[in-house]
C-alpha cells in the first residue's frame, strides 16, 4: 500500500463538460499534475445508467477526453484513461459490493478511487458526500478484513468549487440540469459565452457585493471571475462599478480562459485516431497497477488467489 500523495479523478461522459467542470475539477488536476502522481479517468461506466445511446456515448467520452488534452492533461504527467477498458473497475467493483450493504453507484465510485490508492480527489463540492461513502467503504472494508484500502480525503478549490447555473443561480451548473442558458460549454463560441453572461440573471440592487445566500446571481459571477483571474470574490468586486462592467470583465476572463482550450481542441480533433492511441496507452499503464489493488482485496476477502 503507498503512502505518497496520489491525486485522481473522474469525470462522467454523460454531456458537454462546463465551466463548473472545469474551474471545480479540470483545472486543479491540470495544475498539480507536475508536483503529485495523478490519475483521471473517464467514468463510462456511470454513464450508463441515464438512459442514452451507444453512439452519443462513445462520441461523448472521445470528445471529452480530448476537451481534456486540449485543457491541458498531460498523458506523460497524467493516467489517463476510460474506466471501462480497465476490466479491474468492474471486478473490484463486484468485490465491494458483495462484501458491503452500500448501493451500487456508490461501491462503482469507491472501487475507482480505491484501485489507485488515491490519498487525495481533487473535485467540486457536491464530490464532498459522495468521496465521504468512499471513505466510509474503505475504513469498514479495512476494519473487516485487515488493512487493504487507502482512505482519500476530497480537495475542493478555494474559489470555483461551486459554480452555478447562471439563468438559475441557486442551483450548480450541470452537464444535464442546467437551463440551455444556464451553463458554459468548453467548447461554446465566444459569442455564445458572451450572450450567456450577459443574460445571466443577477438582482436589483445597484452595487456589486459577494453574498453567496441573499444575492446568488451576482456572486455567482463574482465566483467564476475570480476563479478564472485569481483573488477571492470578495476582493474582485472591489473593482467593479456596475453589473455591466461585471458582466463584461466576467466574459472577458471566461473567453481568456477557454480561448486556448477551443484552439488546440481544434488541433486535436482533427487527429481522433491519436487520441484513441493514448486511451489506450493509459488503459495498459493503468491495468499494470490496479491489478495489485484487486489481488489485495481478494486476498483480504480469502477467496483462493
Ligand atoms: P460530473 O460533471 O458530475 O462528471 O463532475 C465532474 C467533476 O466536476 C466533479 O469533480 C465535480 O465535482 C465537478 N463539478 C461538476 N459540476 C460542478 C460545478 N457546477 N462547479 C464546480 N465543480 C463542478
Amino acid at each position: 500500500m503507498t503512502t505518497t500523495v496520489r491525486r485522481l479523478t473522474g469525470l462522467k461522459p454523460s454531456g458537454e463538460l462546463h465551466l463548473g467542470n472545469l474551474l471545480g475539477a479540470i483545472q486543479p488536476m491540470v495544475r498539480d499534475q507536475y508536483t503529485s502522481d495523478s490519475v483521471l479517468f473517464l467514468a463510462d461506466l456511470h454513464a450508463l445508467t441515464v438512459a442514452h445511446r451507444s453512439r452519443s456515448l462513445r462520441e461523448t467520452t472521445l470528445r471529452q477526453a480530448t476537451v481534456l488534452l486540449a485543457a491541458g492533461l498531460d498523458p506523460d504527467r497524467t493516467l489517463f484513461y476510460v474506466q471501462s477498458q480497465v476490466p479491474d473497475h468492474a471486478e473490484l467493483h463486484y468485490l465491494l459490493h458483495r462484501t458491503t450493504v452500500y448501493a451500487e453507484a456508490p461501491v462503482l465510485q469507491a472501487a475507482g478511487i480505491l484501485l489507485h490508492d488515491a490519498t487525495e480527489v481533487p473535485a467540486g463540492a457536491d464530490q464532498r458526500e459522495h468521496v465521504a461513502l468512499t471513505r466510509e467503504i474503505a475504513t469498514r472494508f479495512n476494519q473487516r478484513y485487515g488493512a487493504t484500502f487507502v482512505v482519500p480525503d476530497v480537495v475542493t478549490p478555494p474559489v470555483g468549487a461551486r459554480v452555478n447555473d447562471l439563468a438559475n443561480p441557486t442551483v450548480k451548473m450541470g452537464k444535464t440540469t442546467s437551463s440551455a442558458s444556464g451553463a458554459i460549454g468548453l467548447l461554446d463560441p465566444p459569442s455564445l459565452v458572451v450572450h450567456k453572461i450577459n443574460r445571466a440573471v443577477t438582482d436589483s440592487e445597484t452595487t456589486i457585493g459577494y453574498d453567496p445566500a441573499l444575492r446568488p446571481g451576482v456572486s455567482n459571477l463574482l465566483e467564476i471571475l475570480a476563479a478564472c483571474v485569481g483573488g477571492s470574490p470578495a476582493t474582485v468586486a472591489t473593482g467593479l462599478r456596475g453589473y455591466g462592467e461585471l458582466r463584461r470583465a466576467t466574459a472577458e476572463a471566461v473567453l481568456g480562459l477557454l480561448r486556448p482550450v477551443q484552439a488546440a481542441y481544434g488541433t486535436l480533433a482533427r487527429d481522433p485516431g491519436y487520441v484513441r492511441r493514448l486511451l489506450a496507452e493509459g488503459a495498459e499503464q493503468a491495468r499494470a497497477r490496479t491489478a495489485d489493488t484487486v489481488f489485495r482485496a481478494k486476498r483480504a476477502i480469502g477467496v483462493l488467489t
